[in-house]
Order: C-alpha cells, then structure tokens, then sequence
C-alpha cells in the first residue's frame, strides 16, 4: 500500500494522540505529535521566566534551541537541547499556558517548517490544530475529532484517576472549554476543520470504533491514490 499523510485535527482531549498513535504503529508509520512542539516551547519559556505573551523573546528564544521528537519503545519522547521533557511538558502550568506561546506569529512560523519538514516524506499521521489546513495541506486523509466538552473532561480525569493523579472535574472541564476557545479565536492558524476534513465525532464511541473508521478512510484513499 502506498505511503500517505495523515492528518488530525480537533479540539484539546478529543482523542487525537491515542488514534494517532495506534494508526502510526498498525501502518508503520512515523507519529508527529505538534501540541508537543508547542508545549516544549512553553516549558522551556517558564523555565527561562519568559513572558508568554511576549512574542520577540518567545522568538528568540525558539531560535536559540533545538527541539527533537523521537520515536521510542512506549512511544514519542521529546527533547530540548538533547534533554528528555516527555514527561515535563504535560505539566498543568504548561498546559495553561501553551494557548498563549501558540497564538504568536512567529512562533508558529518556525513551528510549522519544522513540521512540514517532519511530513515531507509521507508515511506520517500528524495530529494537532492546523495540520490539514497549514501544516500538511496535501495529506491525502484528513480528520476533524471531535466529542462533547464533557466527555472530553470525563475522558482525561480518568486518565489523570489512572496515573495517580487528582483532579477536580470541573476545574479540567473549564481548562479544556478555556483551551479551546484560545486556539479557535486565534488570529493566526486558528483551529478550525479544513474543508476536506472528516467530521468525526467520538462522543460515545471507544477508541477501536474511532480507529476503524479512519482505516476505512484510509484504505479508500490509498486504493485511489
Ligand atoms: O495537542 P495538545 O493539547 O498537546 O496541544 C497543546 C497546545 O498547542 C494547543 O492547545 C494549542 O495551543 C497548541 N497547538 C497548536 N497547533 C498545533 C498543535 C498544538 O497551536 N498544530
């Protein structure tokens, strides 16, 4: 089957990374996550003390160092500066404040060339907000997931229950509805569905459904691309 590009797009915790990653292990295929990009960045800007809102800082300081993705054995590892942040950059603070570094211009400039460097070769699933429209505009599936805010909240307080990690539910429920409401009012590459995505909404569904209907998808497009 041939390589193609992959592209996912949708709201925080609308399922995007578990599909994407499920996808790019069963074809083989490299997995970018790109809100992972955006956080590393944010990580290290509150690390640095750096004004989120402050794009030239925030520019300088993405030119000053090297963010790299590695696929490694329980999945995507990312590192600044040869230092491992997988784990750092999930963070609550990051999490609240990578909204703010994302909405820069400049910042997604570069972003967006490291990204499209990544997927130039194809046999890659990209997830994040402006991959079918920016990032990989030729990727030849494209999917918009979305699910209900209150699924999307249910979904990640299970997962934060699972790691040990206590949440209030309506505290996670309003950080995602605040998320989503900065990236889809930003005035650069906002999120929004391109327009030969895939609505696919997930309220209700589990992961395998998910998964198969974008194989459906995939296998349509591969017989006739
Ligand atoms: O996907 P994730 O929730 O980890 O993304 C973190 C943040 O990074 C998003 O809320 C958004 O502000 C930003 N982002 C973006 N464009 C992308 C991916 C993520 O602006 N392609």
């Amino acid at each position: 089957m041939k390589k193609i590009s992959i592209a996912i797009d949708g709201p925080a915790s609308s399922g995007k990374s578990t599909v994407a990653k499920i996808l790019a292990k069963d074809y083989g295929y490299i997995y970018i996550d790109t809100g992972s990009m955006y956080r590393a960045l944010t990580y290290m800007a509150l690390k640095e003390k750096i004004d989120v809102n402050n794009e030239e800082d925030l520019d300088d300081l993405l030119k000053r160092i090297s963010i790299a993705l590695k696929q490694g054995k329980s999945g995507q590892q990312i590192f600044v500066d040869k230092k491992e942040v997988t784990e750092e950059i999930r963070i609550p603070d990051v999490t609240n404040n990578v909204s703010n570094v994302s909405a820069h211009k400049k910042v997604r400039t570069t972003m967006v060339k490291l990204q499209k460097n990544y997927g130039k070769h194809g046999g890659v699933v990209m997830d994040g907000r402006d991959i079918g429209t920016v990032v990989l505009p030729n990727a030849q599936v494209k999917i918009f997931l979305v699910a209900s805010v209150f699924e999307r909240a249910q979904r990640r307080f299970k997962e934060n229950q699972m790691k040990g990690i206590l949440t209030d539910f309506n505290t996670l429920k309003d950080e995602i509805q605040r998320r989503d409401f900065l990236d889809s009012t930003r005035k650069i590459s906002p999120l929004v569905q391109a327009e030969d995505a895939i609505l696919l909404d997930t309220t209700g569904l589990n992961i395998a459904e998910v998964v198969d209907e974008i194989k459906k998808l995939v296998s349509e497009k591969s017989k006739i691309s």
